[in-house]
């Protein structure tokens, strides 16, 4: 089957926490080899291109993904703390190339790019922790995905207009006609 990944978060961490659908049901796990955690990075643009991972790496992007979700509804413990910074530790740092001609080039270091990965989520989880966004649960009653209200008046109720705004819709004119 293929995966149904969503990017509608807003945010690459929230993506991330979304990798597990339909929280409000006990949640239905994407993120379910290595491969699946490579694919989604992939997409995600978290890795230019495929790359071996282990199965540790899966449990440890599942774990930073939890610790995420709780963090970003305000939930954080010290533990899901100490956790986001110890993999921000392992994000990407730029660094300076000059080549043979004299130009200069910016490249991306990471000891292992599946953990340079799982650390710029950690950073992009911390960014958004720190910032004004709010984070919002879609308002579909059995959609559970997070994501990211940069509305200027804070209203955005649904992870997306193309899903879950079109079925509420579809919903309350059904509930609409019936009720004449
Ligand atoms: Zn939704």
């Amino acid at each position: 089957m293929k995966a149904q990944w969503v990017f509608d978060g807003g945010r690459p961490c929230l993506d991330l926490v979304n990798t597990l659908r339909d929280r409000h049901r006990g949640g239905r796990e994407l993120l379910t080899s290595p491969s699946a955690l490579v694919e989604w990075l992939v997409l995600a643009g978290l890795l230019p291109r495929p790359v071996p991972a282990s199965p540790e790496l899966l449990d440890a992007a599942i774990k930073l993904r939890e610790a995420v979700d709780r963090v970003s509804r305000g939930e954080g413990r010290p533990a899901d703390v100490r956790l986001l910074n110890r993999h921000a530790r392992k994000a990407p740092v730029p660094q300076l190339r000059i080549d043979a001609d004299g130009v200069a080039h910016r490249r991306l270091d990471a000891p292992d790019p599946v953990e340079g990965a799982l650390g710029a989520l950690a950073v992009d989880a911390i960014d958004l922790a720190t910032s004004e966004a709010d984070v919002r649960i879609c308002a579909y009653d059995d959609c559970g995905l997070r994501f990211a209200d940069t509305s200027p008046k804070r209203n955005r109720q649904w992870c997306s207009m193309s899903r879950c705004g079109n079925r509420a819709k579809a919903r309350a004119h059904y509930a609409r006609t019936r009720g004449r």
